[in-house]
């Protein structure tokens, strides 16, 4: 059976309003819904389902969850950048080698970005027993209580409450500014050796420190211009490019007419059909 995307049972999952729901993805299998509790800004996994699928893996899984992200929380709030919770859970647990949170539309459930983060050889292990007191944690409230606060005071946990009150503000998560939210991203990316990407969806561009935004008509035309202007600089430079220069007059006065009177058709044909595109 072919495998279905990842984004397809993401957004097949979705129920709606701002409640996250998490999945993982282990090696060879498809990406699999593991929600056990479902609510506004807040979502845990089944400890057992994620223990049987993981069962015979040896390699490490992808931890997903999704930020179904209200505009308010956008100049309010976090943004839709990863919590420190979820940088916790991600790298006290030596089993996830990967972490992907992504942020989806609250009403429509259209994915819009996500935040990738893969541990490398210099990541520091976590000194914890994963997944044995991970999973008393999450089944044992007075254990979880306890295990809270060992974790908490633990050097290891140290930059993690670092970039949560650099980025947050404290537990509370307080409007901070974007580029203080994204120095903080960083330097936890730094501290623990991550690899970070930020990948916007199709049609949306990442805005540092703080969510993925829709491009506007603007930055669209500009991304068409500047593709056709590359292909237009590659054509003209490469072996061809000196003929063609010639055949088109062969002083560079002429070419450059010609070029910027190309580029001018260009970005006007580039405009109509995003004009047309946008109804
Ligand atoms: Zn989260």
């Amino acid at each position: 059976m072919r495998k279905r995307a990842p984004k397809d049972i993401i957004k097949g999952s979705y129920q709606g309003g701002s409640k996250e729901r998490t999945f993982v993805k282990i090696p060879g299998q498809e990406v699999r819904d593991v929600t056990l509790e479902s609510l506004k800004y807040l979502c845990s996994s089944d400890p057992d389902l994620v223990d049987a699928l993981n069962l015979d893996n040896k390699k490490g899984y992808t931890c997903i969850h999704t930020h179904p992200v209200e505009e308010r929380q956008y100049t309010q709030g976090m943004g839709s950048i990863p919590s420190s919770e979820d940088f916790s859970h991600f790298l006290a647990d030596n089993e996830k080698k990967t972490m992907v949170v992504v942020q989806q539309n609250p009403e429509t459930g259209d994915i819009e970005g996500y935040y990738l983060f893969r541990k490398t050889k210099g990541t520091q292990r976590s000194p914890f027993d994963f997944p044995t007191e991970y999973r008393r944690f999450l089944k044992d409230e007075k254990y979880g209580e306890e295990f809270g606060k060992v974790y908490v005071e633990s050097a290891f946990a140290k930059p993690i409450l670092e970039y949560r009150n650099k980025a947050f503000g404290g537990p509370f998560s307080t409007s901070q500014p974007p580029k203080q939210r994204q120095e903080a991203l960083d330097e936890l990316v730094r501290t623990f050796n991550l690899k970070a990407r930020y990948l916007p969806a199709k049609g949306f561009r990442y805005d540092s420190g703080t969510k993925f935004s829709p491009l506007g008509i603007e930055s669209k035309v500009a991304a068409v211009i500047a593709l056709g202007l590359i292909s237009l600089l590659s054509f003209f430079s490469g072996p061809l490019g000196g003929k063609v220069i010639k055949a088109l007059g062969g002083s560079s006065i002429l070419t450059s007419i010609t070029l910027g009177g190309l580029l001018i058709l260009l970005s006007l044909i580039a405009y109509s059909y995003l004009k047309l595109s946008e109804h």
